[in-house]
């Protein structure tokens, strides 16, 4: 058996090497690193493979939150709607533009913001909700549509995790996660669904303006050259990131289908444990591309299990051990621990297996069996 590792990057470059190969030596060969063809390229394969919306490439998934929430012209004390269950980047660039984060909880099944949640923490304040699409999972978008429209909102999706997911709606329409709210954001980032060999990210909008208008924020808010308009940012893909994802974009579909695929073998394995609860897919099998497979456990020792699994050769990873609403950076009086029961259980009960596209049948027999074997003796 192939040693188990929690994101397996080597296993994937072997199949694309000499084509990743290829494109590296000819961007080296152009010498165009910033804003070459290349870059260019990959926008309109990413807005093709989107449907039509536009896509502005930028430095990483946290800039791209930033920056949209830059072209949405929030003004200091505005306040934003997020979840406590997420990483981070969503509630630090909030905090960075001097808006004020609003955290609410979750949906026990399935981690994502929870649109009653939402829907009691909006006041007169309240200018935006950024929804995440924790793990892969596309998060409630039909209801956060209908609270965003009625009380006059800007929708921002953190699709970080959820790229190539896609939500249905109750009449059956479908539409991809990032492409539904007023923006769309995600990130490259190596481990990501879509990960390029560094840092990596971009912005997503139907809105012709709004887009006009971002590819200006990345660029110093620069519309003509060395005229700036507005304040901006500088936050580029590089052209040998634009290069890799290039190649990964077209197999993007067949990752996904290959982390679902893994999905379904652990949950066929695990559904059944008393002491286990596996994640769900909401609606249809589309709207979730499995970027983590989260676990809850019940009744043992999380991080005993941990240790147990970790000795047997099988990383783990547990995301998140700490709610947004505890964290030294988020605290604020206006939080009571008790408004989160979800989230305050979920920390304490999730561990994420290892997923990722080069999954063997083997591995998971050997994973689950030795997760088992834990839960069993307890
Ligand atoms: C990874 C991630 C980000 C940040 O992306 P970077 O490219 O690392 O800056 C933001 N939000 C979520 C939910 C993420 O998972």
């Amino acid at each position: 058996m192939q040693p188990i590792r929690m994101v397996d990057l080597q296993g994937q470059y072997a199949e694309i090497a000499p084509e990743v190969q290829e494109a590296i030596n000819q961007v080296i060969k152009d010498t165009s690193f910033i804003n070459g063809p290349v870059v260019r390229e990959f926008q309109i394969q990413l807005e093709e493979y989107l449907d039509g919306t536009h896509v502005i490439p930028c430095g990483n998934g946290t800039d791209a939150l930033q920056i949209a929430l830059m072209a949405l012209d929030l003004q200091p004390g505005d306040e934003v709607i997020t979840a406590d269950f997420t990483f981070a980047a969503t509630v630090e660039v909030i905090a960075l533009l001097k808006l004020t984060p609003v955290l609410v909880d979750i949906d026990p099944q399935t981690f994502n913001i929870d649109p009653k949640a939402v829907e009691k923490a909006i006041t007169p304040k309240t200018k935006a909700i950024i929804p995440v699409h924790l793990f892969g999972q596309a998060a409630p978008m039909e209801p956060l549509l209908e609270l965003a429209q009625k009380n006059n909102l800007y929708l921002v999706e953190d699709n970080a995790q959820g790229i190539g997911s896609t939500y249905t709606f109750s009449d059956g329409r479908k539409q991809k996660t990032g492409t539904i709210g007023t923006v769309g954001t995600t990130s490259f980032f190596p481990s990501k669904n879509l990960g390029g060999y560094g840092d990596g990210g971009a912005i997503f909008t139907r809105d012709t303006d709004l887009a006009q208008k971002i590819r200006g924020i990345v660029n110093h808010g620069m519309y003509k050259r060395y005229h700036h308009d507005i304040i901006g940012v500088n936050s580029r893909l590089d052209s040998l990131q634009a290069a890799v994802l290039n190649i990964k974009l077209k197999r993007l579909d067949f990752y996904n289908e290959r982390r679902k695929a893994a999905a379904i073998q652990y949950t066929q394995r695990l559904s059944q444990h008393p002491k286990i609860t596996t994640p769900i897919r909401q609606g249809d099998c589309d709207s979730h591309v499995f970027h983590q497979y989260t676990l809850r456990v019940h009744g043992v020792n999380r991080d005993a299990l941990v240790d147990h699994l970790k000795e047997k050769n099988i990383p783990t990873g547990v995301y998140y051990p700490i709610p947004l609403h505890a964290q030294k950076a988020y605290q604020s009086p206006q939080y009571k621990d008790e408004d989160f029961p979800v989230t305050n259980r979920a920390v304490k009960e999730v561990i994420s297996l290892p997923m990722h596209t080069e999954l063997s049948l083997e591995q998971i027999d050997y994973i689950t069996a030795s997760l088992i074997e834990f839960m069993d003796a307890q």
